[in-house]
């Protein structure tokens, strides 16, 4: 049996090379119970929070990563996050149906995929890559290279029960053996779909790399979890501004709100919204969000 819902970092004992291996299970299957996702949808959705879950891991920051890619294709939206808390969630909308075989560009129709970093202390910090090739991994191909970081490659695999995910990252120091980061990516690259999804880290990871040593650390758990709360709903709604309210107050009684990701439903009546003028006047007139 599969150790579900967590990651495990690794190193190899020889060779300035680290690794991480990430099972998303029980947590994924709440989104996609949530969600109704199938298809293509549901493996860019898997691929995206797999890819988010490694690359907070990775880039070792308190805080949160995203990936976001918005275009009027038929896939019209996909937004993957992932927190330092080790909690994920993610959401993806399809108006049309998917052509066979298409490029991320065409399922989209945009050549943006975002990358926002959030640090717990600072300014979130955005890098916009070049949505290119055929998944997700291609994509983040480009921003592992753009972004200077060190040597990066990942390998991506989902169904409906689980999304898995592979991460080996070379690592700044002096190598003895010259030949081990394209020896390794070698092994690495015989990793099939299935293996990725049904095996567990350890015997993955013994299947690929048994000829080196690999020191394997102490599994971190990963759930399901949405940063959603009744104080930033209402902060999303009067960031509005004051004339949408007005109108808002005007047609109805109550404004009913339910978060994308989980579904939370967040109701605030005619009171509480009249409330929210009479607390100060630093409402904006309009909104600033188009
Ligand atoms: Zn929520």
């Amino acid at each position: 049996m599969k150790d579900s819902d967590q990651l495990k970092r690794f190193l190899f004992a020889h060779n300035p090379i680290r690794g991480e291996h990430v099972s998303l299970d029980a947590s994924w299957r709440k989104i996609v119970a949530q969600s109704d996702i199938k298809g293509a949808a549901l493996t860019l959705l898997g691929h995206a929070l797999t890819a988010a879950t490694l690359l907070v891991e990775t880039l070792k920051i308190e805080g949160s990563v995203s990936l976001q890619i918005r275009g009027t294709g038929p896939i019209h939206l996909l937004l993957a996050e992932a927190t330092s808390s080790h909690t994920i969630r993610g959401i993806v909308r399809q108006s049309r149906e998917l052509d066979k075989e298409v490029s991320l560009q065409k399922i989209f129709e945009t050549d943006k995929l975002v990358i926002t970093i959030k640090n717990k202390a600072g300014l979130p910090h955005q890098g916009i890559v070049p949505l290119n090739g055929n998944s997700i991994s291609e994509a983040l191909q480009a921003y592992f290279e753009q972004s200077e970081q060190l040597p990066t490659r990942i390998w991506l695999a989902c169904d409906e029960q689980s999304a898995t995910g592979l991460l080996l990252q070379k690592l700044p120091a002096e190598e003895n053996d010259k030949d081990a980061w394209n020896r390794i990516l070698h092994l690495a690259e015989t990793t099939q779909q299935n293996e990725l999804i049904k095996l567990k880290a350890e015997v993955l990871l013994h299947r690929l790399f048994h000829q080196e040593e690999l020191e394997i650390f102490d599994a971190k758990p990963i759930k399901f979890s949405c940063t959603c709360s009744q104080q930033r709903t209402l902060d999303m709604i009067v960031s509005l501004g004051k004339t949408e309210i007005h109108s808002l107050i005007e047609e109805q009684n109550e404004v009913a709100i339910t978060c994308e990701f989980c579904n939370a439903n967040y109701t605030f009546d005619k009171v509480e919204l009249e409330q929210l003028f009479v607390e100060g006047d630093n409402l904006p007139l309009s909104s600033t969000h188009h």
